[in-house]
């Protein structure tokens, strides 16, 4: 007996993104004190208030299955917020609630690429976002950006990734690079999309995290709302990561699909989670600006000890909760410097590897950690940069 050809497809033999993050793991549970800077998870619980909300609902009966695409009240507040960001007209049955905003995001994919259609993506990308291609029957174009551009894509090379392709996938506020799309950048995709006919995939989960500039939604852009369908989710802005609640939004046409897909996967998200969204989300901002503030502090501090540090450049983040360090005065791949800094000063970190060729040289670190171990680490992380500081040109360490 064999696996399909596509579910053994969906790796296509790389499954080592991951690999670093697994091993500190191994040596956590052996009792090794890792500093782990690795996934985009938060270093505390999430809001009491919030798991009251989840608790009530539980115990007040909320057990049964759920309401398949969500819970009329959940989708009317997401419906209402998106409105509220956009100026765009969103009914709650535009929403889609979904586990996470991967859920959301393999949704999207999947309901808008028929087998062996392209879809555009842009390196570095986050590290799933590949094999959610390839799980939805999809082919993969890949656009790289480059450190000088500020890792955004630029109009030319655009086109040439959406030219044959049905969908493209935008993420700002970007992990890992941290970038936050410019106004002029918007409209170059919002151009292309509209010149090649694309569907656009944005994902927006780091929405709520930014600190220079601001986060604008493609489908606030003219004619955008349309070809768009956005990927939200309260992991990153309500530290709600182990909850798996997100949302896909789109226009009417499509989201009748979305629903069947729902039903075909998870049959919908638990009700007292759903439950614990709705309450979140009553908060207003506060949670997600509470969340926000703790990252902006720890950018400035990440920024203080790393910056002008020898053997490695730190590209000033504009969102999410990463920084992105240029590591190759080091000689070392990205890959080569976190297994080594792993081994020598337990202090685990994402080679840039695993967010596509584009980060090859750099690697990312999430800052999820408190501020004075995080301070710690960053601090010894500048010392092994700085004692495998070398000549670029004399290879890999
Ligand atoms: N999109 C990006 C860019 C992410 O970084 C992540 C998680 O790290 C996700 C989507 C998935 O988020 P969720 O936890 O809501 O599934």
């Amino acid at each position: 007996m064999r696996p399909s050809r596509r579910s053994l497809g969906i790796s296509a033999g790389n499954s080592d993104a991951w690999h670093i993050y697994m091993r500190a793991q191994e040596l956590i549970a052996g009792g090794a004190p890792v500093a782990m800077l690795t996934i985009g998870d938060h270093d505390w619980v999430t809001d009491s208030a919030i798991l009251a909300a989840m608790h009530e609902s539980a115990t007040g009966g909320n057990t049964g299955y759920a309401a398949m695409s969500g819970s009329p009240a959940l989708r009317a507040a997401i419906a209402a917020r998106a409105e509220a960001e956009t100026g765009i007209a969103t009914a709650p049955d535009q929403v889609q609630v979904t586990s996470g905003g991967q859920g959301a995001l393999f949704a999207a994919f999947t309901c808008c690429l028929d087998p062996g259609d392209r879809a555009a993506i842009i390196a570095p990308y986050y590290a799933t976002y590949p094999d959610t291609v390839r799980a939805a029957s999809g082919v993969l174009s890949v656009l790289d950006t480059r450190s000088e551009d500020g890792f955004e894509p630029t109009r030319a090379p655009l086109d040439e990734a959406c030219t044959g392709a049905r969908a493209l996938l935008v993420n700002s506020p970007h992990n890992p690079t941290g970038a936050v799309y410019s106004d002029a950048t918007l409209a170059a995709i919002a151009e292309t999309a509209q010149a090649h006919d694309l569907w656009v995939i944005s994902d927006e989960v780091y929405a709520s995290q930014v600190f220079e500039g601001r986060h604008v939604s493609l489908r606030s852009l003219p004619g955008m709302a349309e070809r768009t369908l956005v990927v939200g989710s309260l992991s990153k802005s309500h530290a709600m990561t182990g909850f798996r609640i997100g949302w896909l939004i789109g226009p009417p046409e499509i989201m009748g699909a979305v629903a069947d897909l729902g039903m075909a996967t998870t049959y919908g998200v638990p009700g007292f989670i759903q439950d614990a969204a709705l309450f979140a989300l009553s908060q207003g901002d506060q949670i997600a600006a509470a969340t926000a503030a703790v990252y902006a502090r720890r950018r400035l501090l990440a920024l203080k000890i790393l910056s002008g540090a020898n053997g490695l450049r730190i590209l000033p983040p504009k969102g999410a909760m990463y920084v992105f360090l240029d590591i190759r005065a080091t000689g070392m791949s990205g890959k080569t410097f976190a297994n080594r800094l792993l081994d020598e000063d337990l202090i685990a970190v994402m080679p840039g590897e695993s967010f596509g060729g584009a980060a090859a040289g750099h690697v990312r670190v999430a800052l999820t950690l408190e501020d004075d171990r995080l301070g710690d680490a960053l601090s010894r992380l500048a010392g092994f940069a700085a004692r495998n500081a070398r000549d670029t040109t004399s290879g890999e360490a």
